[in-house]
């Protein structure tokens, strides 16, 4: 009988995974994969985000100063992604800004930030998503960093979707797309830069460098996930 009302009760309210929405048992906060997930270890490799043991980028060099990300982008963490930016799961921000979060503390520890910054959506992708998804795990590691969040830039050119670029195309879709928004103040600032996703890190390094040619000091990325090939 027990089991009737249990089996009832994931179908009517079907506990989730906190990391990455997948449907568990009702006395589970994680799900098996990710309770045996491979967090990204130090020492990290800045340049890429990967491992540096794993990192085959050969240190080539960006515009900005560091990315570092809890995890890989395989298996559930992708899923986790996908549920968090295209099916509005956004209640996973809590356990996504926790681990990003934590790869700050482990890999930044040295260096004091002025504010936190997403990555900007164009206006049209954010009206029709009802949200930026950067934004929203940007604003959670700023809470936890307890220093102040600050939309800095904005997308002056709607470009092509990055994702369904090539990696060769990446770069040039996204050159000279963002720009300052007015009375923004980054002159001589640390800043945090937050994406959900770094894949060849085009985006973050086209936001660093805007951020750089209006004086900012140095741009330091997290992402919650980074392709590691
Ligand atoms: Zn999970
Ligand atoms: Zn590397």
């Amino acid at each position: 009988m027990k089991s009737v009302f249990k089996k009832l009760s994931y179908v009517f309210f079907p506990r989730r995974c906190r990391l990455c929405g997948e449907v568990v048992e009702l006395d589970k906060e994680l799900c098996w994969d990710c309770e045996n997930i491979n967090e990204i270890k130090s020492p990290v490799c800045l340049y890429c985000g990967v491992e540096e043991d794993k990192c085959t980028c050969k240190k080539k060099k960006s515009d900005y100063n560091g990315i570092i990300a809890p995890f890989y982008y395989e298996g559930n963490i992708a899923k986790a992604l996908h549920r968090f930016k295209f099916r509005e799961m956004t209640e996973l921000a809590d356990e996504f800004t926790l681990r990003m979060y934590n790869a700050v503390c482990g890999n930044y520890s040295e260096i004091s930030f002025d504010f936190v910054t997403a990555v900007p959506l164009g206006k049209k992708r954010q009206r029709k998503r009802g949200y930026n998804q950067a934004e929203i795990l940007a604003i959670g590691i700023a809470k936890r960093m307890k220093i102040d969040y600050n939309t800095v830039l904005y997308k002056a050119i709607e470009n092509k979707e990055q994702h369904k670029q090539s990696r060769r195309e990446r770069k040039a879709n996204v050159f000279g797309v963002y720009d300052l928004v007015n009375n923004a103040d980054v002159n001589g600032k640390t800043i945090l830069l937050v994406d959900d996703v770094k894949t060849t890190g085009a985006t973050l390094g086209e936001c660093a460098k805007m951020l750089k040619l209006y004086g900012a000091k140095e741009v330091y990325c997290v992402a919650f996930a980074v392709v590691s090939k």
